[in-house]
């Protein structure tokens, strides 16, 4: 279970962005269906993520992306005592 939601996060940042292999994304679409950290976590990144395109800010997400998916992977590690 922990080491699914570490290739959930990895492939994280692709899928909200939309730049995904159909078969990872459908992977990821199966885990949240299952997993509830994982679904919460992605629902809290497409809302920032969208929030920062719409908003009039002209910086593109990426680093905003980068920075949640460690903070957030760093997160797991420590919830799955990964290391
Ligand atoms: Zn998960």
């Amino acid at each position: 279970m922990a080491r699914k939601c570490e290739e959930f996060i990895k492939g994280l940042a692709d899928y909200i962005d939309g730049d995904i292999e159909p078969e990872l994304c459908d992977e990821i679409e199966k885990h949240i269906g299952k997993c509830n950290n994982c679904r919460i976590m992605v629902d809290t990144m497409r809302q920032t993520v969208s929030l920062c395109r719409e908003g009039k800010e002209e910086r593109l997400p990426e680093a905003l992306e980068r920075k949640l998916t460690g903070m957030l992977k760093e997160r797991w590690d420590k919830k799955f005592g990964h290391s």
